[in-house]
């Protein structure tokens, strides 16, 4: 097919071209004396993305799922008790993963649509007065749905009542795209992987631990080896990896990093939130349709789930999208398979590759007969990236 593909899941994302240049080197000896540069580098480059001065950045070989399984097996015990809350696919999955590596969930069930509520962790916290709950988890933003959920909130609910559980957020389709604080939120790990924002292939586990994390491993008793947080800081420490490192993915991680330090951290968290709306105005303002998540405090900057109407199939819309129109919208996960279809809008994006989302998402839609108005979604879209600029944020 002529032209580009458009790829608009919400990850892996699109690999800005110098990124992949920087990826294109020979194969070098991971233990030479030279090499430690580059690990040392990336780990102090990660700490301000994660906003972190006392945190250990780790990067494991694997994706996102893999630093999910690292945070449970390296602090916790066999059959320890966690709280988390349910609502998407993504949420659901770190939850199913807990139950199968031998945890006990206390679930807190919520309408998909929905963010992680604080009053009813605080609720769980607060009657768990022998502190059988060793680590609450929370999805920082729920791709399936495009719903945010405040963090911080969470972290206030377990100080108010002193409750001493790890704090464990994913923050896979957040970090560098949306606000995250390691320290001052007082994170215990954060989960995140390379193919969301931070622009790279995936392949690369990029997750950090504190202090708290880094303790509770010396005495957690569950199996763990490959993903053993001590090997890696151990090994970290001079610059080196306790495996073979995917050498590729760490040169393309120096150079989104280096990308993101000429942007700026503030800037690109701002620019999210400005083409955001864009989008969300093109599904409601011109469209006339709802999004998956209810209100708009759980709207997300990085992902948008758009209902398609009643008697509608979305899978559809985004078979259409892709065979006609060379365009990959992101799919209904699970329970709102046929209900949804996504547009992914983090990382190396502006305002006229999304508008390539949006018309072709409105093509498709109108193909499959749903009654929008030819054109709406980009007007509104228009409108909106006319009338606003990127708001500078002060930085964090
Ligand atoms: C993408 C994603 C994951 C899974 O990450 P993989 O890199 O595919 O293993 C987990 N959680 C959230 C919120 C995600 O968006």
């Amino acid at each position: 097919m002529a032209g580009q593909n458009f790829l608009f899941v919400p990850g892996p994302t699109n690999v800005p071209a110098r990124i992949q240049r920087a990826m294109m080197v020979p194969m070098e000896d991971h233990r030479s004396p030279k090499f430690p540069q580059l690990t040392l580098e990336v780990i102090q480059g990660l700490k301000k993305v994660f906003k972190t001065e006392k945190g250990t950045p780790i990067l494991f070989p694997s994706s996102g799922t893999g630093c999910w399984e690292a945070a449970l097996t390296n602090c916790l015990n066999v059959g320890d008790k966690v709280l988390a809350s349910r609502f998407g696919q993504f949420s659901h999955l770190w939850i199913d993963m807990c139950q199968r590596l031998g945890f006990e969930v206390e679930l807190i069930d919520v309408e998909w649509g929905e963010g992680a509520p604080p009053d009813r962790y605080l609720a769980a916290l607060e009657a768990d007065k022998q502190h059988k709950i060793k680590a609450v988890l929370v999805c920082q933003n729920e791709t399936a749905t495009g719903v945010t959920s405040d963090v911080p909130a969470i972290r206030k609910a377990m100080d108010s009542v002193n409750h001493p559980a790890l704090l464990f957020v994913d923050a896979v389709s957040a970090l560098g795209s949306i606000d995250f604080r390691m320290d001052e939120w007082k994170v215990d790990v954060c989960v995140s992987g390379s193919q969301k924002g931070l622009m790279l292939p995936a392949g690369l586990g990029v997750t950090c631990v504190s202090e708290k994390a880094l303790a509770a491993r010396q005495t957690a008793t569950h199996p763990r080896c490959y993903f053993d947080y001590l090997d890696m800081v151990k090994n970290n420490a001079t610059g080196y990896f306790p495996y073979t490192p995917s050498i590729p993915m760490l040169y393309g991680l120096k150079e989104a990093l280096i990308t993101i330090e000429e942007e700026g951290l503030e800037n690109i968290l701002a620019r999210h939130t400005y083409l955001a709306g864009g989008v969300r105005a093109a599904v409601m303002e011109g469209w006339g349709l709802k999004l998956c998540a209810k209100a708009p405090q759980w709207y997300s900057d990085t992902v948008s789930a758009i209902l398609v109407p009643e008697g509608f199939d979305a899978a559809k819309v985004i078979a259409r999208a892709y065979t006609r129109y060379n365009l990959s919208l992101g799919a209904g996960l699970s329970k709102v398979a046929g209900k949804v279809f996504r547009i992914g809008h983090l990382g190396d994006l502006n305002e006229l590759m999304l508008m390539g989302a949006i018309a072709g998402a409105e093509m498709a839609m109108l193909d499959m007969g749903i009654p929008v108005e030819a054109g709406s979604g980009v007007a509104a879209a228009s409108a909106f990236w006319r009338n606003n600029q990127v708001q500078a944020r002060a930085a964090a």
